[in-house]
């Protein structure tokens, strides 16, 4: 599909543009010694590390901002209600919605994604329709969409993956029915890195009138995102793996869709009047946002897209491929070790295995050298059994990691082999 770039084609971009060193130096936690080894921290698609700048916003919000927001008529409420909308109208520029309108807040993407299948999947969801999902789903993209099923009695499809990890576009296009109410699928496979051609999967969908969610939590970190150019009608993802803090996230949907969706909860903060008799609520964002916000939060983020803007996401995105190329290339040396997967296109993550090794015991022996992996299932338990693998050893990348880095990886796994072999 036109819109994937081969890795080669990335990788040959000559030199990322980033100060690397520099960028080490605004995240204090990377000079942490683990045992009597540097820590090396390959985790970044659980969470990513937080640069001080973030960390001082929170901690310069709640010395000198705190108050709670659209309540109070005092300087403090004021000064935070402006901090928590100045970071909704980043945030819309940043991704390129419409409107700061369509910027909703709440816990992370999987907060994102109940929301949706509670508020406008029980609306429009009904007996025997269908929601398409991909093999490649976090669980989070998987049991909300199970649970309104269940409720209504639709049905869940799903996308099959090829060998090498990818989507089969040609069993795609047979699962997109007239019975196909939602396509849901995720940007960027969080265990094994797959970019899914997402694109070309919107345009396709959208000429059946099928609306697209996007799980966006791997990809708002890794790559540019234009929702406007894109076009899907939702898109979630989480603060936490962009540099911001944990606890808040966020759902983009286009504002006519909003519009039309009943509140997720009720309280304060969402409603125009209420009486004992009837309740009316406000416009979205604020109809979806009951109760006293993450504002720290939300400032925070803030923070952490000024950040990536600042470094520049183009400049990222390609430091993180040649970082993958690299880590790709090194493990294959390393006898016993095996890939997980093979699309042209990887972003963010990529997952072995080694001969003899259970992931459980790479992920301790890499600790051992201070090595912070991921071992395990990675919330991706249907992935893995059409893997036929019980779990896997996942290494995965950030703007602050280094070639050294990578070689200390490859060295460790070395370790692991000959102690398996
Ligand atoms: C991390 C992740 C989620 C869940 O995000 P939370 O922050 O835990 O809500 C969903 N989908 C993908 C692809 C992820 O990587």
């Amino acid at each position: 599909m036109s819109e994937t770039v081969s890795q080669s084609q990335l990788n040959s971009t000559l030199g990322s543009g980033l100060d690397v060193d520099a960028v080490r130096r605004d995240f204090p936690i990377l000079d942490i010694q683990v045992g009597k080894k540097p820590l090396v921290y390959l985790d970044s698609a659980a969470t990513a590390q937080k640069p001080q700048q973030v960390t001082d916003t929170i901690q310069r919000y709640y010395m000198m901002q705190n108050a709670n927001i659209h309540r109070g008529v005092h300087y403090l409420s004021q000064s935070a209600t402006d901090a928590y909308e100045e970071s909704r109208r980043k945030i819309a520029t940043f991704f390129n919605a419409a409107t700061p309108d369509e910027i909703v807040f709440v816990r992370g993407t999987t907060e994102a994604i109940n929301l949706v299948a509670q508020t406008w999947g029980r609306t429009n969801i009904k007996k025997d329709d269908e929601i398409l999902i991909s093999e490649l789903e976090h669980h989070a993209n998987i049991v909300p969409w199970q649970i309104l099923c269940e409720e209504k009695g639709a049905r869940l499809k799903v996308i099959p993956i090829d060998d090498r990890g990818r989507l089969k576009l040609d069993a795609f296009e047979k699962l997109l029915t007239s019975a196909t109410r939602l396509l849901a699928i995720t940007h960027i496979s969080n265990a094994i890195g797959t970019v899914n051609p997402i694109r070309e999967m919107i345009r396709r969908a959208h000429a059946l009138d099928i609306p697209v969610l996007i799980d966006g939590a791997q990809s708002a970190p890794h790559l540019p995102i234009d929702l406007q150019a894109l076009d899907c009608d939702f898109y979630v993802c989480s603060g936490h793996k962009l540099y911001g803090p944990t606890g808040i996230g966020i759902l983009y949907a286009k504002y006519t869709i909003l519009k039309s969706m009943p509140p997720y909860q009720g309280g304060g903060d969402m409603i125009q009047t209420v009486t004992f008799e009837k309740t009316t609520y406000k416009a979205p964002p604020e109809r979806f946002e009951a109760g006293t916000p993450n504002i720290a939060g939300v400032v925070g983020l803030g923070a952490a897209i000024d950040y990536v803007q600042n470094l520049g996401r183009d400049r990222i995105a390609r430091h993180e491929t040649d970082l993958i190329a690299y880590a790709e290339d090194r493990l294959a040396t390393v006898p016993g070790l095996k890939l997980i997967g093979s699309p042209e296109t990887r972003a963010g993550a990529l997952s072995f295995v080694i001969d003899g090794a259970h992931p459980h015991d790479i992920g301790t022996i890499l600790d051992s050298e201070g090595i912070a992996i991921r071992a395990g299932h990675h919330c991706a338990q249907p992935l893995m059994r059409r893997l036929g693998l019980p779990s896997t050893a996942r290494a995965s990348f950030a703007c602050y990691n280094t070639h050294e880095e990578i070689d200390a990886l490859e060295k460790a796994a070395r370790k692991v082999q000959k102690l398996f072999n």
